[in-house]
């Protein structure tokens, strides 16, 4: 097999035309079940959807070709993606979170492991001594986020991939926001990447997903995918082939979203009524020179905290004509939420903070709008 670009790989992996017809898009199978030969058996490699389906795996191929994994498996949503990480963990183990992160795994965390005598510790994973000092014995997992979610702080992957194999530990990363265009924590020495389809790869707001990548064909592998297998938890077909569609055109989607996002983030920092900007491509960002080598790019996730807090944020989000105010990101359109409001009284996001995620419009427009939104906020 040639060595192919990552660019290549996008278009191609998982799109080998169909051996039954000669179709070049692949097809989409919806069968529940596959027939069994009269001495027991499959004549096809399948047997029963919630197993494997032919759909789901030339997604799971394409996922790990572009992740640079050995395997991947795709789930009904990158919560359930997220849970069959933390479900493996055992009573007496601790797992190390980062205190900035999508709230569910926080939700996850902090509602369900603990009943289960898992200890959670949740830190600053961009301060390296804060978490070589959280992970102790007992630690089983080490999970990062980077760029995280709503505050776009910037974890060394590398480094957090040592620490926890120095515990014998297994680093997870959720690359959701920097997508394998942007960053590859395989490579990094994660050991699994976790996604959230459903943002990026999806990349038109219409199909929910979610995946892990693996760096190994291992026992834990085996152990995840049976899960997976009894608790059903399985991508249909038809989100499948949405997904796997979304990759083709991932590298040129993302290209325009961090040149957008470049431009609205330097016109942000020079706005008035913007206290703060974080977004890690901007050179006063703390993560910045980090960002510059383990990305290939700053991506297209912003957030920006107003100088008139709560209130400002909430008028602000009412205004824009442009931007959609809803929740979720990696969509074709721009979006923009006031998290704080969006998460309710557990809120642990800054009152005034909107995060945004940058589209593919025109950025002299997405710049134009937001300025009326914060006129006078
Ligand atoms: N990880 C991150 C960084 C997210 O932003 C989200 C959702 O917003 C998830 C995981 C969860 O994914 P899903 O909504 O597909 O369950």
């Amino acid at each position: 097999m040639m060595n192919l670009k990552f660019d290549t790989l996008a278009v191609h992996a998982g799109a080998e035309p169909d051996v039954a017809t000669g179709a070049v898009a692949p097809p989409i199978h919806l069968s529940t079940t596959f027939v069994h030969n009269p001495q027991g058996g499959q004549p096809g490699a399948f047997s029963y959807q919630r197993d494997d389906n032919p759909t789901q795996q030339r997604l799971e191929s394409a996922l790990a070709a572009l992740e640079g994994g050995t395997c991947a498996l795709a789930y009904a949503s990158g919560m359930a993606a997220i849970a069959a990480v933390l479900d493996h963990l055992q009573r007496g183990e601790r797992v190390v979170l980062p205190q900035d992160c999508y709230v569910g795994l926080r939700a996850f965390a902090s509602e369900v492991l603990p009943g289960r005598g898992v200890e959670v510790v949740a830190i600053d994973t961009t301060d390296l001594d804060a978490v070589r000092s959280a992970c102790t014995q007992g630690l089983a997992l080490l999970w990062v986020e980077s760029p995280s979610n709503p505050c776009l702080r910037v974890s060394d992957i590398a480094e957090l991939a040592r620490i926890a194999h120095a515990h014998g530990a297994l680093c997870v990363c959720d690359n959701t926001f920097a997508t394998p265009v942007l960053q590859r924590p395989l490579q990094l020495g994660a050991d699994i990447v976790m996604h959230s389809t459903t943002k990026y790869f999806g990349g038109h707001s219409d199909v929910l997903g979610g995946a892990l990548v693996f760096a190994r064909d291992d026992a834990r592998h085996a152990a995840i995918r049976q899960r997976r297998l009894l608790s059903g938890a399985i991508l249909s077909p038809f989100s499948a082939w949405l997904t796997l569609r979304g990759c083709r055109s991932l590298p040129a989607r993302m290209a325009l979203h961090c040149a957008n996002a470049r431009q609205l983030a330097t016109a942000l920092a020079a706005t008035p009524a913007v206290a703060r900007v974080h977004y890690p491509g901007l050179a006063e960002h703390p993560g910045h020179a980090l960002a510059e080598r383990q990305m290939r790019d700053f991506g297209a996730m912003l957030s920006i905290e107003l100088q008139g807090g709560y209130d400002a944020a909430a008028n602000a989000v009412r205004k824009v004509r442009v931007f959609t105010n809803a929740t979720s990101l990696g969509g074709c359109e721009s979006l923009i939420e006031h998290r704080a409001a969006a998460e309710g009284e557990h809120s642990q996001s800054p009152p005034g903070l909107l995060r945004l995620s940058v589209g593919l419009e025109d950025a002299g427009d997405l710049i134009a709008d937001l300025q009326q939104a914060l006129a006078g906020a």
